[in-house]
């Protein structure tokens, strides 16, 4: 590494690797801090991805970021599978830290750390988190083969959750705190349609009983109040994600939400030579090629920024 680096990107995902592919074909060396275990970022827990532009049967989600990946390397972008620990942006060289120990100073820094699942917020939801708790199909699916189990949401996640677990369990009751999905209209009608899926609506979850692991859950109705107890052995959490803001919270401006704010049509943030990028702002649209979209937006912010100064 330089002394002082152009530019420094934190996160991967599809605006990470996007921005690090236009930030080296325009030469300007950058450095990519993927994340230690969260590399390739949301995407690495989904599995078919039917909508990213190009693909016409499809692409597996784990494989449309590893081919971003190896094509941000092509172009020279130094990749590394570490962690950004602390940051700070406030001057005219950012200093970063990562998580072996290392200090990179930049003129200019990308944020693209994505989000985060989101909790219910329960006690015991903690408490059994890898015990029959989980918020990633892909990866725990295969260990409820022939069980009953319940996802909880009402979005696309919570819908393409349900479907792939249908492979394994014998059952999957998708549980939403209203009558109608937020998913859109292709993917709800696969879930509703599907003879192993039971839609559980109206329905809160507001326990996760079970010492060692899931039994059961303790339910309301959020419509007539009534609390009921029923049987399962897992319980799949979909209901959203947060943007991973721990990093920059006190330093770049957010707004109710916790997304970083940026200048209408560009992805500058309030501070001077800092871009950000991805779900880590957008709380509208959260779509891969939308992500990638903001991705190349923040490199040619950076690379404009750059040759200003
Ligand atoms: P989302 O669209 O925000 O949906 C979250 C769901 O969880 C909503 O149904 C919400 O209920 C429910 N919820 C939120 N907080 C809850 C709580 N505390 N307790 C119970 N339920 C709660 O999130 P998402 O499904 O993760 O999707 C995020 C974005 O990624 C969307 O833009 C989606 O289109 C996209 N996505 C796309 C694909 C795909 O195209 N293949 C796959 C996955 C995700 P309400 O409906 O009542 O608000």
């Amino acid at each position: 590494m330089s002394e002082v680096e152009n530019l420094v990107i934190v996160g991967s995902g599809p605006s990470g690797y996007t921005a690090a592919i236009y930030a080296a074909r325009a030469q300007l060396n950058p450095i990519i801090y993927e994340g230690s275990v969260t590399a390739g970022g949301a995407l690495m827990n989904t599995t078919e991805v039917e909508n990213f532009p190009g693909f016409i049967d499809g692409i597996m989600g784990p494989d449309l970021m590893d081919a971003m990946r190896k094509q941000a390397k092509r172009f020279g972008a130094n990749l590394i599978t570490d962690d950004i620990v602390e940051m700070d942006l406030s001057g005219p060289i950012k200093v970063l830290k990562d998580g072996s120990g290392n200090t990179v100073k930049a003129k200019s820094v990308i944020l693209a750390m994505g989000s985060a699942y989101r909790e219910i917020g329960l006690e015991n939801e903690k408490r059994l988190s890898g015990r029959g708790v989980s918020w990633c199909a892909t990866c725990d699916g295969f260990f409820f083969r022939d069980q009953t189990i319940a996802v909880v949401g009402g979005g696309d996640s919570a819908v393409e959750e349900a479907t792939f677990l249908t492979k394994f369990a014998s059952k999957v009751v998708l549980i939403h705190r209203r009558d109608s999905l937020r998913a859109s209209k292709i993917m709800a009608e696969r879930a509703l349609s599907n003879p192993k899926i039971e839609m559980l609506w109206n329905t809160e979850v507001i326990d996760v009983l079970g010492a060692e692991k899931v039994e059961a859950l303790s339910l309301k109705n959020t419509v007539t109040g009534e609390v009921s107890k029923r049987d399962f052995t897992g319980l799949f959490v979909a209901i959203g994600h947060d943007p991973r803001n721990e990093l920059v919270k006190d330093q770049v401006t957010l707004d109710a939400e916790g997304y970083v704010v940026v200048e209408n049509g560009s992805t500058r943030t309030n501070l001077t030579g800092v871009f950000a990028c991805g779900d880590l702002v957008d709380h509208t649209y959260r779509q891969a090629i939308t992500a990638a979209g903001t991705g190349c937006q923040s490199a040619l912010d950076a690379e404009k920024f750059l040759s200003h100064h």
